[in-house]
């Protein structure tokens, strides 16, 4: 721990982890009473319905409108479709839980939007989305404040506001959004707004990958990054896609044995579900609990860094096309982060929190310096790591824990 430092690269993931892993839970059937059974057991360490809280960063998706009109309900009590949780009332420009879901997004409880709504249709030829829809929503999201970097593509062909798959397969010509000549077209408002990351509605039954995120140059020529999600165990001849993304079958995507190999291969794992997407009383079944006990356990062991989707992308980012040199002066080793050579939104200095988490090997982290350029990180954003049984390191902190309760019920909101 002592002499002249000699800086040895970058770890791959925030010290202690092996690994990092987010949940992507889509907002199908989530209704206030479940989203917040489930949030108070996923991020507080309260005693709560489902047992002691697990204190994980988990952040959710959300739907601005409802254009469903499929049959079934969302919640127990037969609660209809129409009260399926959504920004606006229906269609409309009425708020419905407009006010929560502000709040949870600026609390981080949220940060993804899983397409602009839900406009599955029993006739799969219509649609209740239109461009003008779109343009509401992005003012107003601009006007409250609401950053989101993360778009999950969502549902039926009746969904033509997605786009991140157009020109795959013909199966996938419904998806209209980026399309310039389309009347559905809205990429050239929803990119600039602030969405970095798409999920293009692209099943994946790798668990864990070296990275999640891919180039996607949209039919408009727009850059964004695509990235992936583990979705299905697999693919059959007889049914397609084994989707395994509810709560009946966590346990099967969060299995021992899938979580061992993220955590010897180094993985990043994007785990999609839909945690709201029962009626089941409870929210999450027994088993589901069961799982994401284990989960917060390798968490909290220093084992799998569980953090919100929109994290786990920048950071992927960040390590995968940060570029950095070290020099050496009066017996100290200098970090210099240039720059993040983003292929995709452009070479940039990054900020303070674009570069959260790095990590870099040094035989003496007291008389190694971060820099910006020639800026030091301040030194309470930085953290200094005993060795992992490879060297000590010297870090960019991870984002510090945060388990407060956020949970809020709003009259006439279900
Ligand atoms: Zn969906």
């Amino acid at each position: 721990m002592t002499g002249v430092p000699i800086v040895y690269g970058m770890r791959k993931f925030p010290y202690p982890y092996q690994a990092m892993l987010a949940i992507s839970s889509d907002a199908d059937s989530q209704t206030l009473r479940k989203f917040n059974l489930v949030h108070e057991f996923m991020n507080t360490t309260q005693m709560t319905p489902l047992g002691r809280g697990l204190g994980l960063d988990f952040s959710d998706s959300f739907f601005m409108y409802n254009g469903n009109n499929e049959p079934g309900y969302v919640d127990i009590n037969h609660e209809p479709m129409s009260d399926e949780l959504t920004y606006f009332r229906g269609v409309s420009n009425q708020p419905y839980a407009a006010s929560v879901i502000n709040d949870y997004i600026h609390d981080g409880w949220i940060d993804t939007m899983h397409t602009y709504g839900d406009f599955s249709e029993v006739n799969q030829n219509k649609t209740l989305f239109t461009r003008k829809l779109a343009k509401q929503a992005i003012q107003t999201l601009d006007a409250n404040g609401d950053n989101i970097t993360v778009w999950t593509d969502h549902g039926n062909k009746s969904n033509v506001d997605n786009f991140g798959a157009y020109g795959e397969t013909p199966f996938y010509s419904y998806q209209q959004g980026a399309n310039p000549w389309s009347q559905y077209y809205h990429t050239n408002w929803t990119i600039p707004y602030g969405v970095k990351f798409v999920w293009a509605d692209m099943s994946s039954s790798q668990v864990g990958m070296k990275s999640v995120i891919y180039p996607l140059q949209l039919p408009d020529g727009r850059h964004v990054w695509g990235f992936w999600r583990y979705t299905n165990s697999g693919y059959s001849k007889k049914h397609g896609v084994l989707w395994n993304w509810t709560p009946y079958q966590i346990s099967n995507q969060l299995s021992t044995s899938n979580l061992d190999n993220l955590e010897r291969f180094h993985e990043y794992s994007v785990v999609a579900q839909h945690l709201d997407g029962t009626t089941y009383p409870g929210a999450l079944p027994q088993s589901a609990v069961h799982a994401l006990d284990m989960l917060a356990t390798q968490y909290h062991d220093g084992r799998i860094l569980v953090t919100r989707t929109s994290r786990l992308l920048q950071y992927n980012v960040t390590q995968q096309y940060v570029s950095y040199y070290v020099t050496y002066a009066g017996g100290k080793a200098y970090i210099h982060i240039r720059d993040i050579a983003d292929p995709v939104l452009g070479k940039h200095v990054p900020n303070l929190n674009e570069i959260r988490g790095l990590t870099f090997y040094t035989t003496n982290p007291a008389k190694t310096v971060i820099e910006i350029g020639d800026k030091p990180v301040p030194s309470n954003l930085i953290q200094d790591n005993k060795s992992d049984g490879i060297r000590p390191s010297i870090a960019v902190k991870w984002y510090p824990t945060n388990t407060t309760n956020y949970a809020r019920t709003v009259p006439g909101v279900v």
